[in-house]
């Protein structure tokens, strides 16, 4: 079993169509089961499928704004559909809030169409064979001349357990806050899990932004495949 984000859901004559974007991940000479999957599938392969309940409260849904005068996105390819979405759902609910999003990608090639707002910011970051996390950094502000700091923990430190703390969780178990953001900037960052949690140390350490302004989402971990 794997995660993946619903890029868009298309309901008509009865029927519901979602969409989901793979990352195939083999061009990092590494695969799994979900892009191996996608990379193979063709018209009438069957999956089993586990999404939230239209109307049900929270159930997978991370992104809670509340009353923040300023919302900035950040993520990795794996989090562009849901940044997408994010934005396209902004968008069609005429939210008036400034919303910037930076999202990085390998390539210029890997771009998506997001049909955002005129006021939505969005800034693609093709690495380029540069380190993975190293373009989301500065666009937070943080110098990183010393690189060595964005490069993500090595497989063997790491632990298997994702990165989860948003304002209304925390997976390390910290006291969290039950109210979404009252003013401020709200900050959603998603991508892998030792790129999120440096960018979450710099955020919240270093500049001291208030944890309950933030959701940090590792999606997925540099050397480590997902349980399931
Ligand atoms: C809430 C949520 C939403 C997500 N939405 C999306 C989405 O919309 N689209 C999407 O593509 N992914 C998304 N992901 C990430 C996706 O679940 C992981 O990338 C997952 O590990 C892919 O499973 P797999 O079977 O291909 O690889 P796994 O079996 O989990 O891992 C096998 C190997 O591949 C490596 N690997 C896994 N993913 C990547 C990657 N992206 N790049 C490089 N190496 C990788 C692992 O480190 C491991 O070494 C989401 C994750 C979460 C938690």
């Amino acid at each position: 079993m794997r995660t993946y984000s619903m890029r868009h859901i298309a309901r008509t004559d009865g029927q519901t169509r979602i969409s989901v974007d793979f990352v195939l991940h083999e061009a990092d000479g590494v695969s799994g089961p979900a892009a191996n999957w996608a990379k193979g599938a063709t018209p009438g392969d069957e999956i089993v499928l586990i999404a939230p309940k239209n109307g049900a409260a929270s159930g997978g849904i991370e992104f809670n704004h509340g009353d923040a005068e300023r919302i900035v996105l950040l993520g990795d390819e794996t989090a562009a559909p849901a940044i997408a979405r994010i934005l396209e759902d902004l968008a069609g609910q005429n939210s008036d809030t400034p919303c910037t999003a930076y999202i990085e990608v390998p390539t210029g090639d890997d771009q998506l169409l997001i049909e955002g707002a005129p006021h939505h910011g969005i800034t693609w970051l093709p690495r380029e064979g540069a380190l993975r996390g190293s373009m989301l950094a500065p666009a937070l502000g943080w110098d990183v001349s010393d690189e060595a700091r964005i490069s993500v923990a090595s497989p063997e430190n790491a632990d298997d357990d994702l990165v989860w703390e948003t304002p209304a969780y925390s997976g390390s178990g910290e006291q969290v806050s039950t109210q979404a953001p009252t003013a401020g900037t709200y900050y959603w960052i998603a991508g892998e899990s030792g790129v999120v949690k440096q960018l979450r140390r710099f955020l919240v350490n270093e500049i001291g932004v208030d944890r309950s302004q933030v959701a940090f989402m590792g999606y997925w971990r540099e050397g480590v495949a997902m349980k399931g």
